[in-house]
């Protein structure tokens, strides 16, 4: 299939391989930040192809996994209310609270809802007007657009009974977080391809100067990820530390600018907790002062709500690339896609299930970090 096949060809994949062995001379160790970059490299095998002295870490980049448990009891709190339709991406819905998760609630007899756009929740919202409805809005700078554009179109035409659970999250304050973090091993990065074509590439090279580490913009496929690891090894092969863009077929500087408006028009910056990492400060969007009545947190008095994270979960040590999934005690055994204990089980793009999914008879390959 054209754009699949012509970015996973082996030749062109193996040419990559090459290249990299060639220039690498020292250990490093390199950040993929996006969960769907994490389950490309495991998917794939690429880390088992990379020469011995390239470690993988897999980063904070999965919307779901960083998602704190609190914002998930509160979730589970709203929808539980009477008369609320509660509409989400399907892969939050087994994502675990701290008693239940949301289908739970759903056998339970609560309204919950799968959409694929949370402008299909405004549709459910202006079908239902005798019924509240909210959307479940979580994710980084690529899902934050359509999410603020529902909430554009809510106000414009007059939908009262539609709101927002926010839980946006933006990258260059967690990356930042990381290198300022004292047990941090990374040495550079590879930024994810589909937050830089909604922003632009602008925030990153004040983050590769200050904290004099490679950046390379990186897609999804095999090639992408060979291409943004080559050209990651030059740099810190070289000892330069620059953004580059490996990915120019969807990214440019600029990004996408009626995106970034809209994002500017509907919300203001907050500081955000991640789960397992903690309060980042500036690290998220909450709704701006002018359409704070679309803020389902306000709408059903849930700011109160507050959560300690698991005890037993390490989620938090693999969002920072301390431990790899397998060196968690309970990887496979009480922790599993089906029963999963965290989030980075749960989601699609979260690094414990791709290693569920493709690594699980593996041993670990190392004692834990932390
Ligand atoms: S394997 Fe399960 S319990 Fe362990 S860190 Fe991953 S999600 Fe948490």
């Amino acid at each position: 299939m054209k754009y699949l096949d012509e970015f996973s060809n082996p030749e062109l994949a193996k040419r990559l391989l090459d290249q990299i062995h060639a220039a690498t001379t020292k250990p490093w160790a390199i950040m993929e930040v996006c969960g769907g970059q994490t389950h490309s490299i495991i998917r794939h095998g690429i880390d088992q192809l990379l020469p011995d002295q390239i470690e993988m870490i897999h980063g904070p980049g999965c919307p779901v996994c960083v998602t704190p448990l609190e914002i998930i009891d509160k979730a589970l709190a709203i929808a539980a209310q009477p008369g609320v339709i509660f509409c989400s991406f399907g892969d939050m819905l087994r994502v675990p609270g701290s008693t239940q998760d949301l289908f739970h609630i759903k056998s339970a007899g609560g309204d919950i809802r799968v959409v694929y756009s949370p402008l299909d929740a405004l549709t459910i919202a202006k079908d239902n007007p005798d019924r509240e409805v909210v959307f479940f809005g979580i994710g980084f700078e690529t899902t934050a657009p359509a999410n603020a554009m529902t909430v554009y179109q809510a106000k414009k035409q007059g939908i009262k009974n539609f709101s927002l659970l926010v839980s946006h999250v933006l990258v260059p304050p967690a990356i930042a977080a990381i290198m300022e973090s004292p047990t941090c091993r990374v040495q550079a990065f590879l930024a994810a391809g589909h937050v830089c074509s909604v922003m632009g590439t602008g925030e990153y090279p004040p983050l590769a100067e200050k904290y004099k580490v490679p950046m390379v913009v990186t897609g999804f496929e095999p090639l992408d990820i060979l291409e943004g690891i080559r050209r990651t090894v030059l740099q810190l092969e070289s000892g330069r530390h620059e953004l580059e863009n490996a990915y120019p077929r969807a990214v440019t500087s600029e990004g996408n600018s009626p995106a970034q408006a809209m994002l500017a028009e509907i919300f203001e910056v907050t500081d955000r907790t991640w789960r397992g990492i903690g309060m980042i400060p500036k690290s998220g969007w909450q709704l701006s002062r002018a359409y704070l009545d679309f803020d389902a947190e306000l709408r059903f008095s849930v700011s109160d709500i507050h959560t300690a994270e698991s005890s037993i979960c390490r989620s938090g040590e693999v969002l920072q690339g301390l431990i790899k999934p397998n060196e968690c005690a309970a990887f496979g055994k009480e922790c599993t896609p089906r029963n999963p204990l965290g989030a980075t089980m749960v989601s699609s793009e979260g690094a414990c299930a791709a290693y569920y999914l493709y690594r699980r008879l593996e041993q670990p390959a190392a004692a834990s970090h932390a």
